[in-house]
């Protein structure tokens, strides 16, 4: 194969690289985002027992303090049981204290199962913690892993900017023209292998002496139909 078109090759062989790394780069702010946005879901699922937590806290001491109020009513009837002088003032006391018990017991059952609650919903926020604190280590890893490889990319893309750069205006003129127009023409794809007499980018079939001298490799040579500049590939028989 001709220098010349050997340099066509790694030309080509480079602006592949240099659009598979560009979008690449572009690609990976979706990334990031869609990591982040999964670790927003767990964080308000914790968010969301944490206030179901407080929420039972509250309820808890709001009983306790039903349950004293109920408590005082109590020894206060009692006392006027005591200090009855009468019979209508001794069956009221009774029946005051009688629906004080009854209130006093119904909120010792609600308290009793608001403190259940209260210890479990503790107990799962206090096993979540540290699964969500996990979580948001594995995510800023996987946030910085993602920044370094696009500090790595920009790098290679520079070195590849400057290659190309290189190999472009050490083209002859003639060769640096094919490859611009047909690069613009073919979407950056310029080189075609040519294999079996066709050209395997448009399946053209090539004439027996013409696919000998790309075979020879001498000259550039484009394909009759897609334009596209043909090379043969040396492959080991098998
Ligand atoms: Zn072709």
């Amino acid at each position: 194969m001709s220098p010349e078109l050997s340099q066509l090759l790694s030309l080509q062989e480079t602006d592949i690289e240099i659009k598979r790394i560009g979008e690449e780069i572009a690609s990976l702010p979706a990334r990031q985002e869609i990591i982040e946005r999964q670790f927003a879901e767990s964080a308000k699922e914790h968010l969301g027992l944490k206030k179901a937590y407080e929420d039972a806290l509250a309820e808890r001491s709001r009983l306790e303090s039903e349950l004293s109020a109920e408590q005082v009513k109590l020894e206060k009837f009692k006392a006027d049981l005591m200090k009855a002088r009468n019979e209508k003032e001794y069956s009221t006391a009774v029946r005051e204290i009688d629906v004080a018990k009854k209130a006093i017991t119904a909120f010792e059952n609600e308290l009793l199962k608001m403190m259940e609650r209260v210890e479990k919903l503790a107990t799962d926020f206090q096993v979540k913690s540290p699964e969500l604190e996990a979580h948001r280590r594995e995510v800023d890893r996987q946030l910085d892993e993602i920044s370094n490889s696009v500090l790595a990319s920009r790098r290679r893309l520079e070195e590849l900017r400057l290659e190309r750069a290189r190999l472009h205006t050490t083209l002859g003129t003639s060769a640096r023209a094919i490859y611009d127009r047909v690069s613009r023409l073919r979407g950056g794809v310029v080189l075609a292998e040519a294999r079996d007499y066709s050209c395997l980018a448009c399946r053209m079939k090539i004439r027996p002496q013409v696919y000998y001298d790309i075979r020879q490799g001498n000259t550039i040579i484009t394909c009759e139909s897609c334009g596209r500049v043909l090379f043969y590939r040396v492959v080991a028989e098998g």
